[in-house]
């Protein structure tokens, strides 16, 4: 086994990758800006490394970080999610390092990360996608159109490199249809560097399910099951359920078959993947796979027992993989819901800051993975996701009112979260009966919307500000 990993990441997924290792008895190492010097993952990890001065430059610069793991000795990498997790040059100078990547090879990476370069090879294979079409960019906005036309509004455009719901426009009518091309080139280069966009037909009011996969490096593929994610805001889950409350064993049977046909299609290896769009009439379509550990594979973790970071770890270490199909088997339900530090009544922009009180909750079948701590101030430079909370019943109901419970004994102050929206969500009946699709929050946002109540220490310091005025005027 490894004895030094590097973790090449922040936040709770640095802390969770740390807690593996502990598990599998590996020293950790973590890298660190100046701006998490306090992060929880510094605190740790067996060893530290400060990378950069920069918040973000040191997750990002390839280079940098395989330095830093020759510097520490350390024989693997793992990416985390976000930031180079799926990064195909990254991989590949990993390896050309001697170091072990922890995931697929560059080669799958490349070919997955480019959403149409998948699409394509799952075509060759027979498996369903949405229709679509190749990139659009050397097109004229005349043929752009008559494409449209042809697959019918309204479609989606989607950038080839495109991740954590960014680079994508919904178009309802032609006269949208440039301005959002347009829009969405710009968001692609900013964020992706790749302005290459095409086209799918927009399967409306959809199920986002997921098949998890864990793949060997000597052709064993199986799946963990599935998890229903289509609780999103702005392409973005929100809250993550496993198994589907809602699927029948057959259409979770024939998923399943198709998704390992997937992941062996391209090759794949390690942990990853494959997510599906279902129509009402349970058709299904290949939408694209993640060559990476997923934010919501906790929920998988806890229903079929498999800390999927640690299989991750020994897959990378040249295990075969022990387990077959038959192994699988879901015990319960599970669920997540991700706390953001977001102001959800001022379009849910961050709130970073110091946390003043913090107690998550505790008890039976709840966990929370997070790299939060009491007089911790959130760096405002990284994603607002500070923390998950998964918990597990024997059903679905069951679960729902656990995750409620978890989510009012969460006490954090000093910031605004989206704890009470999601507990408003916990309380909605269509939410209770797994009546919803990926249009289910944007519907409900307004009825979901939690009444403003005041942060207690904002009433203290309005308190003393009232305080202070009335000896002023005394
Ligand atoms: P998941 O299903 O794991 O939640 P997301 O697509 O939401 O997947 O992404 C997980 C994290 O990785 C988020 O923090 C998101 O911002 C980030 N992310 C995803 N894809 C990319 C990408 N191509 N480049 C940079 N960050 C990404
Ligand atoms: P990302 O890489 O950002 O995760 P995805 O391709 O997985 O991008 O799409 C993100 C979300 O956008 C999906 O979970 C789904 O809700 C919605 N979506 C994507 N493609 C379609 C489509 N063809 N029709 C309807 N909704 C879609
Ligand atoms: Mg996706």
């Amino acid at each position: 086994m490894f004895k030094r990993i590097l973790i090449a990441n922040r936040g709770e997924i640095a802390v969770r990758i740390i807690r593996a290792c502990n598990d599998l008895k590996i020293e950790s190492v973590a890298i660190y800006s100046r701006a998490d010097r306090d992060s929880l993952h510094v605190k740790m990890a067996t060893h530290t490394y400060a990378i950069s001065e920069d918040p973000i430059k040191g997750y990002l610069d390839a280079d940098l970080i395989i330095q830093a793991a020759k510097a520490t000795e350390s024989e693997a990498i793992h990416p985390g999610y976000g930031f180079l997790s799926e990064n195909a040059t990254f991989a590949k100078k990993v390896e050309e390092a001697g170091l072990i990547f922890i995931g697929p090879s560059h080669e799958v990476i490349a070919k997955m990360g480019d959403k149409n370069a998948a699409r394509n090879l799952m075509i060759a294979n027979g498996i369903p996608v949405v229709p679509g079409t190749e990139p659009l960019n050397s097109l004229s906005l005349y043929e752009i159109k008559k494409i449209a036309q042809k697959i019918g509004y309204p479609v989606i455009l989607k950038a080839s490199s495109g991740g954590g719901g960014r680079g994508i426009r919904v178009v309802f009518k032609e006269e949208d249809l440039q301005s959002s091309f347009e829009a969405c080139k710009r968001e692609a280069l900013t964020f992706f560097k790749d302005d290459d966009v095409f086209m799918e037909k927009y399967i409306q009011n959809p199920r986002h399910i997921e098949f998890q996969i864990l793949a060997d490096n000597y052709g064993n593929t199986i799946h963990l099951l599935e998890r229903d994610c289509s609780i999103q805001r702005r392409h973005q889950k929100l809250i993550e359920i496993a198994p589907s409350p809602t699927m029948s064993t057959d259409l979770r049977r024939r998923m399943g078959v198709v998704a390992v046909a997937a992941a062996k299609a391209a090759n794949y290896t390690n942990a990853g993947t494959v997510e599906f769009l279902v129509d009402d009439y349970n058709n299904f379509y290949f939408m694209e796979m993640n060559t990476r550990i997923q934010v919501e594979h906790g929920i998988t973790e806890e229903i079929t027992g498999f800390d999927l970071i640690g299989r991750q770890i020994r897959i990378a270490n040249g295990e075969i993989l022990d387990l077959s199909q038959n192994d699988i088997q879901a015990q319960g339900f599970a669920i997540e819901a991700r706390i953001n530090a977001e102001d959800v009544h001022n379009d849910f922009v961050p709130t970073p800051g110091t946390i003043s009180t913090y107690y998550p909750p505790l008890g039976p079948f709840v966990r929370v993975d997070s790299y939060m701590y009491k007089n911790f101030t959130i760096p405002p430079f990284y994603d607002s996701m500070i923390a998950k909370v998964i918990v597990k019943a024997t059903s679905y109901d069951l679960a729902v009112n656990k995750l409620y419970r978890a989510l009012n004994e969460f006490k954090i102050r000093g910031i605004k979260t989206t704890i009470p929206f999601l507990i408003n969500i916990c309380n909605d009946k269509d939410f209770r009966k797994g009546n919803f699709d990926t249009s289910y929050l944007e519907n409900k946002l307004e009825e979901l919307m939690p009444e403003i109540t005041k942060d207690e220490s904002e009433i203290v310091a309005a308190i003393a500000v009232a305080l202070v005025k009335h000896f002023e005027e005394d």
